[in-house]
Parts: structure tokens; C-alpha cells; sequence
């Protein structure tokens, strides 16, 4: 789970660090009320959406003067924000942080994250920030500092974090900040699981503070159970509606951007698939797995959400039949095809319990279905059907 800048900013906040004062707008008739309340000065507008590259795409703006504040509030507001984090289509911008400007001397990059590869939390530091850490790996790696911190102890010992912020070279006062911070974003990310909490830039003022610029953060959505105080910052206007439907419905779906919907139940099962999809040289339309006891309302959900995506053009049905039913499958499979107009070819195979009687209500059903022996017949049928 993601949150917004504004949010991340609060809690570090909450947690002591240096981050500037603000405020947020969440709809367009407030504009005008929470600006007046401001006292004179600079200020950058920002977009909140949950993607990043907002600055090069217009969504971060200095306004000097408060007077301008209203007016490029409302032209920001509501403005469709394309950034390489949204996909073509991009995003609209709901929510404004209105926040005090700051006199950039310099911009870093730090971040703190669950390093799965290692079963390690990494603490990412560089001094080339405002910039995607991505770039900065693959042009000048010598000015990156990856350091990985074994979660079993305490937490960083003070030789670990001298080493996260030496690439800084802070002087002063901001050596025991900068410490802090550390500190902060690794008490953070343990209490709320976090999975990541990038502050990108971190920055030095002309004043020769340190202060945290930009913030984001992630959250592991399997822990949000016991994170109520997180889990509440959801903003669902920023998910996948179909994630939001799937959700509701607790079926694990991811959208993909491929034209053959698939239904499978088990992950590894669902994996395989999409795999054998490209194989035959299609792209999969979404990840879906219905789960082990899936009843047949979830069933018809899962099949309405296939349909709801525009680019699929044929669907598979994959289902080994263990705990799940073969013939509960069927009937939730004919139930949403009566339910909505089923106008793409089908191709099911079914193994295991109850196929019999599932394709008998298939069969009986009149549904135009093409049945498959095993995965490979299916994958190709369904492949030559969409052709
Ligand atoms: P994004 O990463 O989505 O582009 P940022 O919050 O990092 O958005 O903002 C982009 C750039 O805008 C920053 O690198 C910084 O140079 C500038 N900026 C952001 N917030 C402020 C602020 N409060 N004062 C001055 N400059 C800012
Ligand atoms: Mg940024």
C-alpha cells in the first residue's frame, strides 16, 4: 500500500524529523479559505498522487509571491498529471500540499527498505537526490552508499549510520541530525511496516539545515491488519478500480496490460499460465487467483472483473480442482456470463474435483466454450482463438 507525500510527512513528523510545514487541500472550495489563513511568504504547490516525477511533469511549483497561491492552486487542481510513474493516461491530481519553500544549497537521496534478497533492512544514501535513484546506479554507482543492517539487532549501531551519512559529508549540527534521521527512518519502517520510505531530495538549506523534502513510503499490505492507523491513510482514489472490486472480494488480482484474461486458482497454477500464455505468444490480461475455497459469488465476481477490462479478447480458464470445486467453479463461470454479455472467446480446462460435473454444466449451459485437455491445448486454443 502507498501513501501521499502529506501523509508520509506526518508521521515523520510524529517521529521527530526535519520536514517543513504544510498544508493539504482536498477539494477545490477549500482553495480559497486554507490559503488566506497563510502568512506571506514562498511556497511550492504539490500535486498529491501516488507516483513519483511530479516536478518535470508540473505537479511540484514554486510560487513566490501568496498572492499567485490561489490562482495556480486551482489551475493545479483537478489537472490530469502525466509523470513516468502513471502510465500514459495519468493521473488526477485530488489533493494539493501547499508547503513552505525552502533555499536548496544541496539535494540528496536516502532511503530505507526491506532488502529481500539479503533478509535485510538497506539503507540506500547518495548525494546526486531529485533525481531517479535508477539513473544514478547505471551512470555514476561510485556516488551510491548501499548499506544493510542485519533487523535481528537493536537497529543501526552508530558505526553503521556514520557510514550511511559519510557520502553526505555534513558538518556540525547536522552530523547529529542526519544520525537521527537514520534512526527515525529505521524505527519507522519496523513499527509500521514499511516496506520503503525514500526521502528524495534530502536537502541542505542556504541556512545549513537538513531537511526532509519529499517523502514516500510503502507499506506491506499482509501486515496493514495490524496497522490500522496506517491502513486508514488508504487513498482508494488512487488504486486500480478492478484492485479495489478484487479486494472487496478478497480475490488476488493484479491488472496487466495484455489482451487474454485468465482465471486460475493458486498462485504458482496462475504463474504458470501467464508463462505459458507468453509462450504461445500472447500477453496475459491479469493476474488472477481465486483462491483455494472460492464459492460461486466469488467466482462470478472474478469473472465480471475479466470482462470489466477493455483489452481483453478471450479469456482462459485454468482450474486444477483440489479443495475448489470443479462444478462450483462452473456455476459461478455461468452465472456471470448470464449476467453480462460474454462476447469474447472462452477457453476452459478443468482437472481434478468434480470436473465431470462442472463441464456438464458448462455443456448444458450453451455457453459458446472451447474445453481443453491440459494447459498447453489451452494456452494454444485460446492463443488461435484471439488470432
Ligand atoms: P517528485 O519527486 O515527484 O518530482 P519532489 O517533492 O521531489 O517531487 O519535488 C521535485 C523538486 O522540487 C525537488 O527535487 C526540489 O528541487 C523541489 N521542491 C520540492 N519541494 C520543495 C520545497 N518545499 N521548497 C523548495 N523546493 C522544493
Ligand atoms: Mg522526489
Amino acid at each position: 500500500m502507498n501513501i501521499h507525500e502529506h501523509q508520509a510527512k506526518e508521521i515523520l513528523r510524529e517521529y521527530g524529523a526535519p520536514v517543513s510545514n504544510g498544508i493539504v487541500i482536498e477539494t477545490k472550495n477549500d482553495i480559497k479559505d486554507k490559503i488566506a489563513k497563510l502568512k506571506d511568504g514562498s511556497y511550492v504547490l504539490k500535486a498529491q498522487i501516488h507516483a513519483g516525477g511530479r516536478g518535470k511533469a508540473g505537479g511540484v511549483k514554486l510560487i513566490k509571491e501568496k498572492n499567485n497561491l490561489v490562482t495556480e492552486a486551482e489551475k493545479m487542481f483537478g489537472k490530469v498529471l502525466v509523470t513516468h510513474q502513471t502510465g500514459p493516461d495519468g493521473k488526477e491530481v485530488k489533493r494539493l500540499y501547499i508547503e513552505e519553500a525552502s533555499n536548496i544549497s544541496k539535494e540528496f537521496y536516502l532511503s530505507c527498505l526491506v532488502d529481500r534478497a539479503s533478509s535485510q533492512i538497506a539503507f540506500i544514501s547518495s548525494t546526486q537526490g531529485g533525481v531517479d535513484i535508477e539513473k544514478v546506479a547505471d551512470e555514476s554507482p561510485e556516488k551510491i552508499i548501499t548499506k544493510k543492517i542485519d533487523y535481528k539487532k537493536e537497529g543501526p549501531s552508530n558505526d553503521e549510520i556514520t557510514e550511511i551519512i559519510s557520502i553526505f559529508d555534513l558538518k556540525g549540527e547536522q552530523i547529529k541530525e542526519g544520525k537521527k534521521l537514520i534512526r527515525i527512518l529505521y524505527n519507522i519502517l519496523i513499527d509500521k511496516d514499511a516496506s520503503l520510505i525514500e526521502i528524495n531530495p534530502l536537502i541542505i538549506t542556504k541556512e545549513k539545515n537538513l531537511i526532509c523534502l519529499d517523502a514516500k513510503m510503502n507499506f506491506d499490505d499482509n501486515a496493514m491488519f495490524r496497522r490500522p492507523e496506517i491502513f486508514k491513510l488508504r487513498d482508494l482514489n488512487e488504486e486500480e478500480p478492478a484492485e479495489i472490486e478484487a479486494s472487496n472480494h478478497e480475490l488476488a488480482y493484479i491488472k496487466l496490460n495484455g489482451s487474454i484474461g485468465c482465471m486460475v486458482n493458486g498462485a504458482g497454477l496462475a504463474m504458470a499460465t501467464m508463462d505459458i500464455i507468453k509462450l504461445y505468444g500472447q500477453e496475459p490480461a491479469n493476474f488472477l487467483d481465486v483462491g483455494g475455497g472460492a464459492t460461486k459469488e466469488k467466482v462470478t465476481a472474478a469473472f465480471k472483473l475479466i470482462l470489466a477490462d477493455k483489452n481483453v479478447k478471450g479469456i482462459l480458464i485454468n482450474i486444477f480442482g483440489g479443495i475448489m470445486r470443479c462444478d462450483v467453479l462452473a456455476q459461478g463461470v455461468v452465472e456471470a456470463a448470464k449476467q453480462v454479455n460474454l462476447s469474447v472467446p472462452l477457453v476452459v480446462r478443468l482437472a481434478g474435483t468434480n470436473f465431470k460435473e462442472g463441464k456438464k454444466i458448462l455443456e448444458e449451459s450453451k455457453l459458446k466454450i472451447l474445453s481443453a485437455s491440459d494447459l498447453n491445448d489451452a494456452a494454444k486454443k485460446i492463443v488461435d482463438a484471439i488470432n
